[in-house]
């Protein structure tokens, strides 16, 4: 019965967080001991983002493992590490601080992928002594991992960005601006205010499904397509010229919203901007040495490895289209083999990658 409370509330809770995600939900830092672990058992490490917290220790249910949680001002992995929230300040003061240290023999920590944005692997291990590898991207296959002896399949590598994490960005986004349309309109001309609630939920769920797959200039067709609709319903339901307004702004502000890269590191829409200029990832293979960290964190899979055998173990970048420039890839280079370059041959170093993180609005800042 206790369990079944227990379950309820942590659903309520996760309905709650996905709707208002766009908030940070701090949880208490730490170490927490999953199942019975002992002084061999794995070390995991996540960030103090509530929902997250949750998903994990739900995932490693029948498994046996400390699990450190670190200071990431309660916002997700992903953007957390891009922003410069959770990086390796933050794991090092965890691992120090948690006492974790004291309850395994080894100092082995293995990290989310998606953290490799902000935590630099050997930093860590030059701070505190603590070997960090990154896991898999998302917490259900953390089990998986463990039993390969940790070792990542491709797609234990690659966010799929799949239909529920598609709904769940929208409903993040669509909930929120829903029920703030709703508000407004009910104040001010209240047959209006739910059928655009009801739009912005249908827009968000169509930028989130169908955005990334529109042919380009993406934003302003999905704008065109979103004051259209408005416009044609509102027409076909014989709505007025107020009506027609009404639809035609809350359209284009539904649109406005929906495409704006706040966050710059989805994989809808690509961070790392520096000012206006476009950067692609370029590899300097005269200092590639084979030793695959790339291939390890990149989360859109742009690196192939060479062919069993073959004595050139230099990596190539075979698939840059996929790239939504994280940087994940530069900042883990011990080489320094990677680097930003634009068209016009300008350069972002490696150490600046490091060193600027995403602000809301997708571009790099000190
Ligand atoms: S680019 Fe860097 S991380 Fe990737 S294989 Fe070469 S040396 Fe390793
Ligand atoms: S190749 Fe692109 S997507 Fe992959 S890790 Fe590097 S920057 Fe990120």
């Amino acid at each position: 019965m206790a369990e079944a409370g227990r379950r309820a509330g942590d659903l309520f809770l996760d309905l709650l967080q996905t709707l208002l995600r766009l908030l940070p939900w701090p949880t208490e830092t730490g170490v927490r001991a999953v199942g019975f672990p002992d002084a061999s058992s794995p070390v995991l490490l996540t960030g103090n983002y509530a929902l997250t917290v949750r998903r994990v220790l739900r995932a490693l249910e029948g498994v046996d493992a400390w699990l450190v949680v670190a200071p990431s001002a309660g916002i997700n992995v992903w953007c957390a590490a891009s922003g410069g929230h959770l990086g390796t300040h933050q794991v090092v003061t965890a691992l120090k601080t948690s006492g974790v240290a004291e309850r395994v023999h080894h100092r082995n920590v293995i990290l989310p992928q998606l953290a490799a944005t902000g935590v630099i692997a050997r930093d860590v291990k030059r701070r505190c002594g603590w070997r960090a590898r990154f896991g898999p991207v998302r917490a259900e296959d953390i089990p998986r991992y463990l039993a390969q002896d940790a070792k990542k399949s491709d797609d234990m590598r690659h966010v799929g960005f799949d239909a529920r994490e598609r709904s769940e960005m929208a409903l993040a986004w669509g909930g929120p601006m829903a029920l703030a349309a709703g508000l407004v309109l009910a104040w001010v001309h209240a047959p209006w205010a739910l059928p655009v609630a009801g739009y912005a939920l249908l827009a968000a769920f169509a930028a989130f499904f169908a955005l990334d797959r529109l042919p380009a200039p993406r934003r302003t067709g999905f704008a065109a397509l979103v004051v259209g609709v408005g416009l044609g319903a509102t027409a076909l339901a014989g709505g007025g010229i107020a009506a027609l307004s009404a639809a035609g702004v809350s359209g284009g502000v539904i649109a406005a919203l929906l495409t704006f890269d706040y966050a710059g590191s989805t994989p809808i829409e690509g961070g790392s901007h520096f000012e206006e200029r476009r950067f692609d990832v370029t590899l300097d293979l005269e200092r590639c040495k084979g030793v695959y960290s790339c291939w390890e964190v990149c989360p859109e899979a742009c690196f192939e490895k060479p062919a069993p055998g073959s004595e050139d173990r230099r990596i190539s970048i075979a698939h840059a289209e996929r790239c939504v420039h994280c940087g994940a890839c530069i900042v883990q280079c011990s080489l320094d083999a990677l680097a930003f370059e634009d068209a016009a041959g300008r350069r972002i170093e490696p150490d600046a990658i490091r060193r600027f993180k995403l602000n809301l609005l997708g571009q790099r800042v000190a």
